[in-house]
Formats: structure tokens, sequence, C-alpha cells
């Protein structure tokens, strides 16, 4: 940003000043909408999936009747709720610490540390589900769609939840950091938005593995799982509509679990600082957001035919390989120092160089062949269309289970451009030089 000095700049690797204005409305217009709009935003897609005269349509925000709804139905954070979510965090911090698994060291940061993960995804996703499915329909304790049932108290609990974490998160980079990876612009609006911290730890955790990985994305496993559930309860089965949707997003998540090491060489993880855009999204837009497909069809069941259901599934199985597979590619490349095969054949590599903030320089490989030659971002191509065959079950009658899909072509356009501006800055003239072999953004020979 304009106002982080040079010295803050090597140690972000951030872009550089893009103008006044723009820099204006990125570091602190933006920034003070999304902080005051996506709140109640979050709130508002669970009311117009629930409550008439909505019927999961956008369209009664344009009447008077449609307000008074919203006013009629706004949830207030509730004991029950935060109980439900204080187990949650209680255990998946216990799964994350005690579960076996090796250690794994993420890439070299700006100040030239390596944080430590722990990975161990997948036997905590198996144990929480089968605690959660044990424990519902084995031993009673409670109905598989309890999730759906408190919905409401739990995202308004977690929204002021995260907002108030973010806050000590701020005071906490500021007074007492985990290491140097941290910057303060001056500007509040900014630091609390984008956060101080790369890597923030509390007693030896590392928040950003707990938070992102095990407390959101497991809790959007749960969620999904347990709006089928609900479904089944109201309607007295699950319609394919809702089991496709779910099944696919469930495969994601595992696939998002079995490569978590990847995911620590990705933006969120190594370029991101941990507030408001990473914190309180994954905390609470996650939930709100990314499961609205599956929210929307709770009382909605509709069955598709059935060769259309296996079709969309297949689909969206097979975008998540390609994603999988780019993914994959990259890390490994790496991992082998290019003493690999790329689609059958040796990796068309280029040898970046760039310096850290103590002044020593290192080296990357960049892969400019296999599904990182098609474009620089192609791997978000399969991202969106894998999110389009878990929205496509719900119909095409309302915006309401297309929104995600929407807002995340949006994120991923937004993130290639922050993304290139990042590793130019980190590469120079080798970065240059992949963008010329390489010269698609997202989409070959489009964009
Ligand atoms: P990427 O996987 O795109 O990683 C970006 C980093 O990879 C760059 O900063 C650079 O880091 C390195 N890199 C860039 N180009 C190359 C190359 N040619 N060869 C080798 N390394 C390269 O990060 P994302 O976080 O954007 O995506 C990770 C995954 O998460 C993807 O599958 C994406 O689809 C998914 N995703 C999902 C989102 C959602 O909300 N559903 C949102 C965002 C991502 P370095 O400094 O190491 O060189």
């Amino acid at each position: 940003m304009s106002n982080e000095s040079p010295a803050q700049k090597l140690t972000t690797w951030a872009a550089g000043s893009d103008g006044a204005w723009v820099d204006l409305i990125r570091s602190r217009l933006g920034p003070l909408l999304l902080i005051l709009s996506t709140p109640p935003a979050a709130i508002l897609f669970w009311i117009v999936c629930t409550f008439e005269p909505f019927d999961g349509s956008l369209l009664p925000l344009l009447t008077a009747k449609g307000w008074r709804s919203v006013a009629a139905h706004f949830p207030s954070p509730s004991l029950a709720a935060a109980e439900m979510i204080l187990v949650f965090v209680v255990l998946e911090t216990a799964l994350l610490q005690w579960l076996p698994g090796k250690d794994f060291f993420g890439p070299i940061t700006p100040s030239g540390n390596r944080p430590r993960y722990k990975l161990n995804g997948i036997a905590a996703w198996l144990v929480t589900h089968g605690l959660f499915f044990g424990c519902s329909y084995g031993l009673g304790l409670f109905s598989a769609g309890v999730v759906w049932d408190r919905f409401g108290p739990m995202l308004i609990t977690l929204v002021v939840f995260a907002l108030v974490l973010c806050l000590l998160l701020y005071v906490k980079g500021r007074v007492w950091p985990t290491c140097e990876d941290r910057s303060v612009s001056g500007n509040f609006i900014w630091d609390y938005y984008w956060g101080v911290e790369l890597h923030p730890e509390l007693f030896g955790i590392n928040l950003k593995q707990l938070i992102n990985c095990r407390i959101s994305m497991m809790g959007w496993s749960i969620i999904v799982c347990s709006f089928a559930a609900k479904q089944g309860e109201l309607f007295g089965h699950v319609s394919n509509s809702m089991l496709v949707s779910v099944a696919i997003t469930v495969v994601y998540l595992l696939k998002f679990f079995w490569w978590e090491s990847g995911y620590f060489t990705s933006l969120d993880i190594m370029h991101d600082r941990f507030g408001y855009y990473i914190c309180w999204g994954v905390l609470a837009w996650v939930p709100a957001v990314y499961a609205l497909t599956a929210q929307y069809l709770v009382l909605r069941p509709y069955d598709m035919p059935a060769a259309l259901a296996a079709a969309i599934f297949v689909v969206g199985l097979a975008a998540i390989y390609v994603n999988y597979a780019a993914d994959e590619q990259r890390q490994r490349v790496r991992e082998t120092g290019g003493n690999t095969t790329v689609w059958g054949r040796a990796p068309d590599l280029i040898h970046a160089r760039y310096t850290t903030a103590d002044a020593s320089e290192h080296e990357s490989l960049l892969l400019a062949s296999g599904w990182w030659g098609l474009a620089r971002h192609f791997h978000y191509v399969p991202e969106i269309a894998l999110a389009l065959a878990w929205s496509i079950p719900a119909g095409f009658e309302h915006f309401v289970p297309y929104f995600y899909l929407t807002f995340l072509i949006l994120l991923l356009a937004d993130r290639a451009t922050r993304d290139d501006k990042r590793c130019r800055n980190k590469y120079g003239a080798d970065w240059d030089e992949y963008c010329r072999r390489v010269p698609a953004k997202i989409i070959p020979g489009l964009y």
C-alpha cells in the first residue's frame, strides 16, 4: 500500500502504489465498505433462504414487506449457538494438536521464517464427521439437522465473535507479535481489514491453520451435511439435487484436507495477513455464503432426472480433479527441484531469484508448462467449474444459489491480479519472463 515504508514493502512483497485514487479506494473506502456491508449481508442470505416473503428470492428486498420480515427475523446471538461453536472449536483444536501427523514447514516468509504446520487433516475430518453422525444417529444426543435449526443464532454469533477477534489480533500484532512477518501502516481501517501479522500463533498454535482449515473448512463440511440431513428430517427423503450438491462439496473439502500442505503455499497463507479479509472471511463469510446452495435447497427439495444428476456429479468430480492436478503439479515440481515430469515431459522451468529482508538471496522454480503453461492462473477455471457444478442442482429460478459462484469469479479475478503484482514485486525480471512465455492470466487465449 502507498502508506507502507520501503522496509515494510520488503517484508510483505506487497505491490507498489497504483496512484492516489486507487490507493484511497483499496486502502480505505473499499475496506470500510466491505466491513460495513458483509456482516449484515451474511445474515440476510439466511433470512432470504428461510422466511417469507422471500422463498429464496432477493426481490422482496425491494418491498417494505421484505424489510419488515428482515427486522422480524434478524437473529440474536444465543447461548446454545455459542456452546455449539465452542465445543466445535475445542474439538478441532484438540484434534489438530493431538492426532498424529507429520510436520510440514511452509515456504520462507519475507522475513526469512518458515512456519510449521501439522498434517493430520484427513484424520481430523474422519473423527469430526464420525463424532457428529455417531452422536446424532448413534447416540441420539441431537438431530443431525441441528446446524440448520440453530443457523441464524450461530451466524450472528460468528459474525460478532469474528469482528472482535480481528480487533484482538490487531492488538496482538502490535504489542505481542509472534514474529517479524508483520506490518503496521498506521491507517487503522487498513490494518484492521488486512491484518498486522502474517503468521500469528497463540500458545504455540498456528492460528491460520486452526481457523482457516480446521474451523472454517471443517465447519463448512459439517454445515452442508447437516443441511442435507435436515431436508431428510423435514421431507422424509433427501432429494438427488441436494445429494449431488453436497457430495461435490464434501469431495472438494476432502481434497482440500488431502492437499492441506499445498494450501500452506497458497496466497491466503503466504501473502494475506490475518485480519478481517481472511479471519472474518473464513469464520463468518464462509458459513454464510459458501454453503448457500445447500442452505437454499433444504426447503426446496427437487429430484432431477437421474442421468442429469449423475452427469453433474461427474463434471464436478472432473473439475475437482483438474484443480487438484494443477495445484499438485506446481507443488511436486518445487518439492523435487524440477526432477519430475509434467504431462509426460521434462518440465519447462524458470529459476526465479528473490531477496528476503535480511538481504539473503534465494531461488524458486516457476513452472511454465503443464497446467501452468496454459495460463498463469488456469487452476481458477476448474475452481469456478466445480462451484458451478454444485450450484446447478438448485435450478435457475433464483439468483441466491449462484451468489457464491458470482462472488468466487470476482474474488479469483482480483486474486489473479494481486498475485501477479506480488510475484512481479518478488521476482522482478524473472516474473516478466514467465509472463512472456505464458501470456494468458486465467483463460488461455482470452484473458
Ligand atoms: P496459488 O496456488 O495460485 O499460488 C500462488 C503462488 O504460487 C504465487 O504467489 C507464487 O508463490 C506461486 N506460483 C505462481 N506461479 C507459479 C508457477 N508458474 N510455478 C510455481 N509456482 C508459482 O494460490 P491460490 O491461493 O490463489 O490458490 C490455491 C488454491 O486455492 C487453488 O486451487 C485455488 O483454486 C483455491 N482457491 C479457492 C478459493 C475459494 O474461495 N474457493 C479462493 C482462492 C483460491 P511463490 O512466492 O511461492 O513463488
